[in-house]
């Protein structure tokens, strides 16, 4: 069987296989054996890299409720045939000292991590990578004026964790340069793609080149663009020449990235990512044209809904609205309405939501909680001025 590449995981002295898992995706399965089942066919596949968080839970489509980490934990603990420590990233909302150390008990207990140092789920090693979860600019105000920092250089020598990191999205590039600077960091998760490069060689710095050239590990996330990209990639590849092969590849073949976190839901998804981590990558020539054409659509995605659902992992709206499904459902209108496209049937399935759209009182709580800086009330007006009957 060929074998992934392998890189250099930053200064960790680890290297990472080059396609690694997300398990973010496990809450939207349809059920929680299908969970199982994919965590252990990544794990066949050699890849030695599992990227969890404490928030990751859900009701599958089934009704179960399920938790990544436990899933993760499970898995890691039935495995009898693992030749080497696995890398397990998981996340945490803990910004000050009390909050961190209790994310990290739960996430330890939730993994059924034992040990210090040298730490192990059931009888096999790990290594466990430690991440401040989606760092904005309200969370890292917090992190400096909190002593978290130290805490967290504390718990790497405690042995609590192995190496500490941060996730972080396209709107805290402040953010992401501090973080980095402050030189606490060795691994760092950002989002890149085709059609949002901006953290990477769109932005005023690239600052994948920047945390490389500083030592860390990159891990990318949101190769797809996100969850909400997948209902609309249809339409979209009607008008450009851009398929999921090409997206994933394009990621791959950005020498700054160390691992790339597709977020893979079903086995049959992975099994492709897996083919096309195995093959050939584009040259210069090709990913230029492969930029030219996703600049024809990416103005149309940036201001979408991408159904992450990170503003529910700490956030329900005091008025019960389900704004994240509105939002999703507006999203997709929106894209195909740009591009042409029929779009009769998302008059019909808004009628569903659109009691819950009416009970938005436009209070704006849950602004500070979209990773995307969606203006969701107004967006809950406009899909009710739009798609309501
Ligand atoms: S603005 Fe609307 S959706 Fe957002 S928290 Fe307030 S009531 Fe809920
Ligand atoms: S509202 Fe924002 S955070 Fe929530 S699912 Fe949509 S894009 Fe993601």
């Amino acid at each position: 069987m060929k074998q992934l590449k392998r890189r250099k995981f930053g200064a960790t002295g680890l290297q990472v296989t080059e396609l690694s898992f997300g398990a973010m995706n496990l809450r939207l399965l349809d059920n929680a054996t299908e969970g199982y089942q994919l965590v252990n066919y990544v794990l066949d596949q050699g890849i030695n890299l599992i990227d969890t968080a404490r928030a990751y839970n859900g009701l599958t489509k089934s009704g179960e409720p399920v938790e990544s980490e436990v899933i993760v934990g499970e898995v890691i603990r039935s495995r009898t045939d693992l030749k080497e420590p696995l890398i397990v990233v998981t996340k945490g909302h803990g910004y000050t000292v009390p909050e961190l150390e209790e994310e990290l008990r739960i996430s330890r207990e939730k993994l059924g991590i034992t040990g210090r140092g040298a730490l192990r789920i059931g009888n096999n090693p790990i290594i466990l990578v430690y991440f401040l979860h989606g760092i904005n600019e309200e969370r890292w105000a917090k992190v400096k004026s909190s002593g978290a920092l130290d805490r967290l250089r504390e718990l790497k020598e405690e042995g609590l964790i192995n190496i500490p990191g941060f996730s972080s999205h396209y709107y805290s590039r402040k953010e992401i340069k501090e973080a980095i600077d402050t030189g606490v960091f060795e691994v760092v998760e950002l989002p890149y793609n085709i059609f949002n490069r901006i953290l990477g060689e769109d932005g005023e710095i690239n600052l994948l080149a920047y945390a490389y050239e500083r030592g860390l590990g990159v891990i990318n996330m949101k190769a797809f663009g996100g969850n909400g990209l997948a209902p609309v990639f249809g339409a979209i590849q009607e008008c450009v020449d851009i398929d999921h092969r090409a997206m994933l590849n394009f990621c791959l073949a950005n020498p700054y990235i160390s691992t790339v976190d597709a977020g893979a839901r079903y086995i049959h998804e992975f099994r492709e990512d897996l083919e096309t981590a195995l093959g050939e990558r584009p040259d210069q020539a090709q990913l230029e044209r492969l930029k030219q054409e996703a600049d024809i659509i990416a103005p149309h995605l940036r201001h979408l809904c991408r159904d992450c659902l990170h503003c529910v992992e700490k956030f329900s709206c005091p008025q019960e609205v389900d704004f994240p499904a509105i939002l999703a459902l507006y999203s997709r209108y929106l894209i195909k309405n740009a591009l042409g496209k029929e779009v009769a049937e998302y008059k019909e399935r808004f009628a569903e939501l659109a009691a819950d759209a009416e009970k938005c009182i436009e209070c704006g709580e849950c602004l500070p909680w979209c990773e995307y800086k969606l203006q969701i009330p107004q967006m809950i007006a406009k899909a009710r001025e739009e798609l309501g009957s």
